[in-house]
């Protein structure tokens, strides 16, 4: 009774502060509290996040001081500063995932945890509205450089003051939708309200060194309406490349502005440069922006930089960023397999392509989401879900100490930024699967759910019965008690389709792909290819069923001939798993490992190792598991790319 009143509450709430323009992305998510899964592969994932890495993450913030650091700074314990000026930010996004799990299942328990933790950061921020606890703590005149000696003069590099916020603004609104309650909403308002008052066109100028808070004042807008949290993102992002600090002649990333994407006006960039979350974040600020304002220079300039990264620097297992100097882009069709693909970049890059589908309603971006959710994202966390990559390389040696000085996943890190973002994220997945416009559907990704919908005052729910991606038949069952019109868009993915990724980066050398097929009652049905989606459009009727059947071959894809790092090789795909080869299967090693044009490789499921998975072997034994899965069975050699004979 209590959660149906707190539904409710909420559902009242909620729609009380909807902004009231009305111009935002013309297609809608469908929210993952909508969503009940049923799948095999994702809830196992949500629950261990929930049971294991939402707790864990917190633990681990309570024992380095991240949290105390608020209690301190709001003079509830005696202490000093201990850590990263960033750190702020981990709790922040930690309290995110947290509101998420809320949203799904209560728990009374952890709704006071959060409130306990908000009293602490309300006590922390100054009465001006100011968040930044080394600051508050130490003082000005303990500032390093970083910090900036004193508040803002250094935004534009290393303070992340804005950074933290942001994420607090993203963790805020989250919980505002999950409890109804506005006691963190409030520091955060009272926060951007500070900030609003600093910066503008006749006040501070600074382009924010490590771009986030734009997406939390997106989210802001969203929910208060108030018009001034998207006039200040905007002009966060028009401050970019105008700046007398930099020398805009430099080679240098570091002189020229690059590394913080503050090398040219955002409208003028083409090309994917510097670190990539700060990069990646800035993208889907714009897209933001581009979606409540319709600024179609935004829009122009994110659509030319999403052609250069699927093009020329995107990896096969979905990851972005290949440096580890400056955590940043390479030059184009730089793609070494000691990659540095950070998790949240990979995770930023799933933010931004789920925008540019929003935005645009072509499958083709959810195929690049899909490709980094199911590998590059997935092999940052352990199945466990208390050990972390920040790194995702390709391939490994057994000894290389990649993972920020170890060679496994690490329980935690010095900067965890990839630990509490992974703990939002994956509590956020079940949101990607269904979009809805006023008469359209949308089904994008596909994992077992039972999701409800409003559609023209009509309810109505969608059973998807799946047991991808291990295999390709996808049903979806409509349960209404009255007709009900729309189009039901379901993607049909480029891998399905023989083409790997968008653009030419990558391609496959199978001569036969199978065949994509649609049902309709059972019945055969055309399809029709809309933007990437097969399109029913007709009246449906309570127990109408559609299914779509995907070809699940085994395939061998190759990089573009520019790809010099990658030249001659191979990789193995099945469905939208990239596969890889470890010493734990394949004794003598992996690193020296060929492959045939012929040879082939036959799918085996097996429910007892690595949580079920689908493993690949070939005529001589040579055997491959999930990009993902690796790295769960000790020290060994491990590689996605063969060299193809
Ligand atoms: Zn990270």
């Amino acid at each position: 009774m209590k959660n149906l009143f707190f539904f409710i509450v909420t559902l009242f709430l909620f729609s009380c502060t909807q902004k009231e323009s009305g111009k935002d992305y013309p297609i809608q998510p469908v929210s993952s509290q909508n969503v009940e899964l049923t799948d095999n592969f994702w809830s196992q994932r949500i629950k261990t996040n929930t049971n294991v890495t939402i707790p864990y993450c917190f633990q681990k913030c309570e024992e380095t001081h991240r949290i105390d650091n608020f209690a301190v700074a709001g003079g509830l314990m005696e202490g000093t500063f201990v850590g990263r000026r960033y750190n702020d930010s981990d709790v922040f996004k930690i309290m995110e995932g947290a509101a998420y799990s809320l949203q799904q299942k209560y728990d009374p328990a952890l709704d006071k945890y959060l409130d306990d933790l908000i009293a602490k950061i309300a006590a922390a921020q100054e009465d001006d509205g100011y968040l930044y606890t080394v600051r508050t703590i130490l003082g000005d005149s303990a500032m390093t450089e970083r910090n900036g000696k004193e508040r803002w003069v250094e935004v534009r590099n290393h303070s992340h003051e804005l950074y933290n916020v942001g994420h607090m603004y993203e963790a805020a609104v989250a919980h505002y939708n999950a409890t109804g309650k506005t006691n963190f909403l409030d520091v955060a308002i009272k926060n951007a309200d500070l900030i609003n008052s600093v910066y503008g066109p006749d006040k501070r100028h600074d382009a924010p060194g490590h771009q986030e808070i734009e997406i939390g004042l997106t989210k802001l807008y969203r929910t208060t309406g108030e018009q001034k949290y998207l006039d200040l993102a905007m002009f966060f992002l028009d401050e970019r490349g105008k700046s007398d600090i930099r020398d805009y002649s430099s080679e240098s990333q570091w002189e020229n502005g690059a590394y913080w994407q503050d090398h040219k006006p955002v409208t003028e960039q083409n090309e994917a440069v510097g670190h990539a979350v700060r990069a990646v974040y800035m993208y889907s600020g714009m897209a933001d922006v581009a979606a409540l304002t319709g600024n179609q220079e935004y829009i122009d300039a994110i659509n030319t930089i999403w052609e250069n990264v699927v093009g020329k620097k995107y990896y096969i297992t979905g990851g972005i960023g290949a440096m580890y100097e400056g955590e940043a882009f390479g030059k184009n069709y730089q793609l070494p397999n000691r990659a540095y693909n950070e998790t949240c970049a990979a995770i930023a890059n799933v933010f931004w392509n789920h925008r540019m589908f929003l935005m645009n309603g072509e499958s083709k971006y959810i195929d690049v989401l899909e490709r980094t959710l199911y590998n590059g994202m997935l092999s940052g966390i352990s199945f466990e879900g208390n050990t972390f990559f920040y790194p995702n390389v390709l391939e490994f040696d057994g000894k290389d100490k990649f993972n920020q000085g170890a060679s496994e996943r690490k329980p935690w890190f010095d900067c965890s930024c990839c630990p509490s973002n992974i703990s939002r994220f994956i509590p956020a997945v079940p949101s990607y699967i269904y979009a809805k416009t006023e008469n359209e559907i949308y089904a994008n990704l596909f994992m077992a759910n039972n999701t409800g919908f409003k559609l023209n005052k009509k309810d109505f729910t969608i059973q998807q019965e799946t047991e991808y991606p291990w295999q390709g038949r996808v049903k979806f069952k409509i349960s209404a008690e009255k007709p009900v019109k729309f189009d039901f868009k379901i993607r049909v993915p480029g891998w399905a389709q023989n083409n790997p990724v968008p653009g030419d980066l990558y391609e496959y050398i199978n001569e036969t792909t199978g065949e994509v097929r649609l049902f309709l009652n059972n019945e055969p049905y055309s399809i029709e290819l809309i933007n990437g989606y097969a399109t029913i459009r007709k009246t449906w009727e309570d127990g109408d069923m559609v299914e779509l059947v995907l070809p699940m071959n085994v395939k061998k894809v190759v990089p573009h001939k520019n790809a010099k790092d990658i030249e001659g090789k191979v990789a193995l795909e099945r469905g939208p798993i990239v596969y890889c080869a470890e010493q734990a299967d394949n004794s003598d090693g992996v690193l020296s490992r060929s492959v045939s044009v012929s040879s082939e490789f036959k799918p085996l499921y097996v429910s007892n190792e690595l949580q079920g998975i689908v493993k690949l072997k070939s005529e001589d034994n040579f055997t491959l598991v999930p990009y993902y899965s690796w790295g769960h069975r000790g020290l060994g050699e491990m590689a996605v790319w063969f060299d193809l004979n």
